[in-house]
């Protein structure tokens, strides 16, 4: 296995070794309760108030208190709910307070779910206003003048986690200048990459958390000026001078320290102006392997470590998993299930067109990067590109995409399914239930492989079908089974090999199709792959021993010499892989349905072991080929990334 580059340092990032050391040290040598008045306690609290003292000095607070706790989410709710009872006290006290909880459009969730939710159990019946973005993502500062005088409560944040976009904060202040709102700025994504000058500022709160910036996860610190409100969220022993109880995360707190050492110290983490080349060469690499590609947000006025990008006709997923096979991992720039990528809000909220919204990706990486891993990056971002390009995911010139498919291909959007038939002898396809959006897939595919439409056919519609298609060798029949349900029998001869239907029952192709024939359905729903009449009535509990763990895998190997590895990533993300370990069957998941039929009918049915990326493929290639009668058949529990060892082991 080639070595991970991680390029999602906004999610988290590892851990400085200087940080592991200073919480090892802490936990050996100094792990005493900084709130027990004996030498072991003094120790432990004076290297407390060393890091809270360096903190203050780097973030500027001047008269203003740093504490710690676990995390921006605590931050946050303590920010919240210290605004909030202040509000109610000067409300019930007959005080103006204003009636807007304001909010940036793209803060992140923990903002507006924690101002919801303590409004809601305060029971102040605030109004919770969304402030908007402009095309750029930086705050409309017109809309938070028009809204100032009503405000109650401003929440804007200083770098946001998706696009890197750095809020305009000095506008921000200037335009709350006149306004008696409270103010709270989610740090998390400016510490140490931001100049933060705290006490100059009219802000009251200011939360951070540790692990984005190279200290553990579980130690946070919050801001807050001096003078401004503050409730505490947790009571009991009365640690942090009675505002945050609960005896300290030493080992957190020392490691935090490290970090601002570094910080403060100089030398450790790279300067802005190599962090912008690092950005530039990434960008350049991009641009070169992924045609087409835009950036998501204006890089003039955004933090140099994120990258968020579209791709046209290419998914978040598709993107992602073929990262992942190079062994860089990016993330999802909006929320992505298997089937279906969920917009994104930040880039929704930036007027963004659909498509860019709902296929985005980040790529962030933080201070510590070095030249050799952007250089490795920008190599392994081409090598993806080359991948997609063979594959014919890119678009690429006529017919010179390697190995072209043939067979009975799926695509799948939203959980419905496209089926294209495709005959490599004649370049002939029939494509059955296309899918508006999947229309420039379909196109650069069929181009990039040299195959041309003999027909497209709806199982909702059969009309414009006619009887049956001849293509190549084989004869596409249409069958009407009731009002507005089609089915295509793909036959030689007069053989039926496989049947397409949509939401049909598959009772409803009984008496017409020989019940081993392959059924593939239109919705996800309906089954993994395919099926076959006989699997239906059979059915029954397939799942016991079908995941093996990493010994499992071991075992069955060492039992069983003969056993067939079968990877059913994508062939894009196979081609990406940097390949080690021992030799795998090809056999991409939309792909399945063509080799069902050869492991069915051989003599030897060894076990098949499918694995994938994480786990779900390869769990619904096993499951299809027990129902189907082969009961050799395994996934791999977790994916690659947990068996890796195990997979190399068996080379
Ligand atoms: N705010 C921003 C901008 C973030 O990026 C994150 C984490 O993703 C948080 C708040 C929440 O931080 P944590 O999960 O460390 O509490």
């Amino acid at each position: 296995m080639s070595k991970e580059i991680y390029l999602d340092g906004n999610a988290t990032t590892c851990v400085l070794p200087a940080a592991i050391d200073a919480a090892v040290q802490a936990m050996r040598d100094c792990f005493g309760n900084p709130s027990s008045t004996h030498a072991t306690g003094l120790k432990a609290k004076a290297m407390m108030d060393i890091v809270r003292q360096r903190a203050k000095r780097l973030l500027g607070v001047g008269s203003g208190r740093i504490m710690f706790n676990s995390g921006a989410t605590e931050g946050i709710q303590t920010a919240v709910l210290s605004a909030l009872c202040a509000l109610r006290e000067r409300r019930d006290s007959g005080e103006a307070t204003g009636s807007l909880l304001v909010y940036g459009a793209t803060e992140h969730k923990a903002v507006p779910e924690a101002l919801a939710h303590w409004n809601r159990l305060l029971g102040l019946g605030l109004e919770l206003k969304k402030l908007p973005v402009d095309a750029d993502g930086r705050h409309d500062l017109a809309a938070l003048r028009a809204l100032a005088p009503q405000a109650a409560f401003v929440c804007t944040m200083a770098a946001n986690n998706e696009t890197g976009v750095v809020s305009d904060l000095v506008g921000i202040g200037a335009t709350l200048a006149a306004s008696k709102a409270l103010w709270m700025v989610d740090c998390v994504q400016g510490l140490g990459k931001l100049p933060l000058d705290l006490g100059n500022t009219r802000i009251d709160y200011a939360p951070f958390s540790g692990h984005k910036l190279y200290a553990p996860k579980g130690i946070g610190m919050l801001y807050v000026r001096e003078g401004a409100p503050y409730t505490p969220l947790v009571m009991g022993g009365g640690q942090e001078a009675g505002l945050r109880s609960g005896t300290e995360n030493m080992a957190g707190i020392a490691a935090l320290g490290a970090v601002l050492a570094a910080l403060e110290e100089g030398g450790t983490f790279r300067p802005p102006a190599e962090l912008y080349g690092f950005r530039d060469k990434l960008a350049a690499s991009l641009r070169a392997a992924l045609p087409g590609i835009v950036f998501n947000a204006p890089f003039d006025k955004a933090l140099p470590t994120t990258l968020n990008f579209s791709v046209p006709g290419l998914s978040s997923k598709e993107l992602l998993d073929v990262f992942d096979a190079a062994n860089v991992r990016v993330s999802a720039g909006s929320a992505c299930s298997a089937a279906k990528a969920a917009p994104s809000y930040v880039l929704d909220a930036m007027g963004l067109p659909a498509w860019r919204s709902s296929s985005a990706v980040r790529m962030s990486f933080g201070p510590l990067a070095s030249e050799e891993i952007i250089i490795e990056a920008c190599a392994r971002i081409e090598r993806c590109g080359q991948a997609l390009r063979a594959a014919g995911l890119l678009d690429v010139p006529a017919a010179t995409a390697a190995n072209a498919p043939e067979g009975v291909l799926q695509l799948s959007l939203a959980g419905n399914h496209t089926w294209l038939l495709l005959d490599a002898p004649s370049r002939q396809c029939v494509v059955i239930d296309h899918q508006e959006e999947l229309g420039e897939r379909i196109d650069s595919l069929l181009r990039s492989h040299g195959y041309q439409v003999a027909a497209r056919v709806s199982t909702h519609d059969g009309a414009a079908a006619g009887d049956s298609i001849v293509f190549g060798a084989h004869t596409v029949r249409h069958v009407t089974l009731e009002a507005h349900q089609h089915a295509y029998l793909l036959c030689r001869g007069d053989k039926v090999d496989y049947a397409f239907t949509g939401l049909a029952p598959w009772s409803a192709l009984a008496g017409r199709i020989p019940d081993d024939a392959l059924v593939c359905a239109g919705r996800e729903e309906l089954n993994a792959c395919c099926t076959s009449l006989r699997a239906e009535e059979i059915g029954g509990a397939l799942g016991v021993d079908l995941n093996l763990d990493s010994i499992a895998l071991a075992r069955l190997l060492e039992a069983h010499p003969q056993a067939v590895l079968v990877d059913v990533r994508e062939v894009y993300e196979q081609a990406a892989c940097i390949p080690g370990g021992r030799a795998a069957q090809s056999v991409p998941l939309s792909r399945l349905a063509a080799f069902v039929p050869g492991w069915l009918d051989a003599a030897e049915q060894p076990p098949l072991v499918f694995f994938c990326r994480s786990g779900n493929r390869s769990a619904k290639a096993a499951q299809c080929l027990r129902r189907l009668g082969y009961r050799n058949a395994y996934s791999l529990g977790g994916g690659i990334a947990l068996a890796s060892a195990a997979l190399a082991l068996a080379a």
